[in-house]
């Protein structure tokens, strides 16, 4: 097999466990298998390197902040192919650039728009181990970009996908994706498997383990993704296209979502195309929207719930605001003391009444559920914040998860 493994910033983040990081990749190879390895910075270099930059200026030129950033993938690409050469192992390390990784001329954001595997595959048939630095390549001046903080994942599964790899492991320091977050059950299981639509869905449980973007990436190039843990020896989760799924589950997990607020608006103007003007007044000042609710009007007007990123409240109050001083909306309020809590899996496109249990279980607890959206394999609902931990303890135990 063709494997690409990804070691985070934890798990090559110092020379020790870089050497670790090192005899995994020889068992690897020892086993038959060729390997790419994509590598992080060392954990707290390029937090380190970004407050160096901000030391000279507030801003600093971003394709400096490029050149600066980059390095700290080479150091730890170039460390893992001493050690692996000190093993007897033929390894070589490259940049994003001699990876063949082309990105757009966004600097510290840049998009991947192509990859020349070619050199990777010709090192490759000659038994070498490749270690490429994450987190980079190329734009069409050959000037380096980055791809955005916690970008290394993304150049392993856009890498893995260019060589067609049979697997794109991720290493981190967590076993793999669980049914909840253990932190609040405990009882929560590791998932074996789980879709790419479930693990979009599930995102707050992978936060720490999985950048978003790496995972629609995975999907479109249909990467079979694995994360597992650098420390252990335990298979991870495989994140995988819905029909590798034999058994599909009615439920995979429960995510907790507590960075959201919620706001309020009453006596808005019935007319057609206020909906548009509002949301596309906080579109343009970069809310992010997440759940709305409109309820039925009355007299002419009618009323507004939706939920931000607390982070963006501030935002979307001035917009409201502006619509209050032009008599469109009455009054708001806000609360930020909610959170919501979602059920998801691909099992329930076919299945009735999971929704109505998820509802039951929040009755059963005397729980009032504020909002609620649902999708083909998700439903999420909007309760207060100190119901946190209870909601997704009892919708875990319902839905049988610690099974
Ligand atoms: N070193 C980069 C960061 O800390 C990229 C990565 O680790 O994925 O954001
Ligand atoms: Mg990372």
């Amino acid at each position: 097999m063709l494997i690409v493994q990804k070691f985070g910033g934890t798990s090559v983040g110092d020379l020790e466990r870089i050497q670790n990081v090192a005899n995994r990749i020889a068992k690897t190879v020892e086993a038959g298998h060729q390997v790419v390895a994509v590598v992080s910075a060392m954990s707290g270099e390029t937090n380190k390197l970004v407050g160096y930059a901000e030391h000279f200026s507030d801003e600093p030129v971003r394709a400096e902040v490029d050149m600066l950033l980059s390095s700290g993938e080479r150091v730890t690409a170039s460390l893992l192919s001493i050690a692996l050469n000190a093993m007897s192992h033929k390894a070589l390390s490259m940049s994003g650039r001699r990876a063949g990784i082309m990105t757009d001329g966004m600097h510290t954001k840049a998009r991947i728009e192509s990859i020349d595997p070619s050199v990777m595959q010709d090192l490759l048939s000659d038994g070498n181990v490749v270690v490429v630095a994450g987190f980079q390549g190329v734009n069409e001046k050959g000037q380096v970009t980055t791809l955005g903080r916690g970008g290394s994942d993304l150049s392993a599964v856009a890498v893995a996908g260019a060589l067609k790899a049979d697997l794109c492991e991720i290493y981190t320091d967590v076993e793999g994706i669980y049914t909840t977050d253990p932190r609040i059950e405990p009882k929560a299981k590791k998932l074996d498997k789980i879709s790419y639509d479930e693990m979009l869905e599930l995102a707050s449980l992978g936060a720490k383990v999985l950048q978003n973007r790496s995972v629609e990436l995975a999907k479109k190039l249909n990467v079979n993704l694995v994360t597992r843990s650098s420390f252990s020896e335990a298979e991870g989760t495989l994140i995988t296209k819905e029909e590798n799924i034999m058994e599909e589950p009615l439920v995979s997990g429960i995510a907790l979502d507590r960075s959201q607020a919620r706001i309020s608006l009453s006596g808005v103007i019935d007319r057609p195309g206020i909906a548009s003007d509002i949301f596309g007044r906080l579109a343009d000042s970069d809310v992010n929207i997440d759940m709305i609710i409109q309820t039925s009007g009355h007299d002419g007007t009618t009323n507004m719930d939706f939920t931000v990123p607390m982070n963006e409240l501030g935002d979307a109050k001035r917009v409201v605001e502006q619509f209050i001083s032009n008599n469109e909306i009455k009054e708001y309020g806000y609360d930020e003391s909610i959170c919501k809590v979602s059920i998801v899996g691909v099992g329930m496109k076919s299945h009735t009444g999971v929704a109505a249990k998820a509802f039951q279980t929040m009755a059963d607890e005397n729980i009032n559920i504020l909002m609620i959206s649902t999708s083909e394999i998700k439903v999420s609902m909007v309760i207060a914040e100190k119901y946190a931990e209870l909601a997704v303890r009892s919708l875990h135990s319902v839905y049988e998860l610690e099974k």
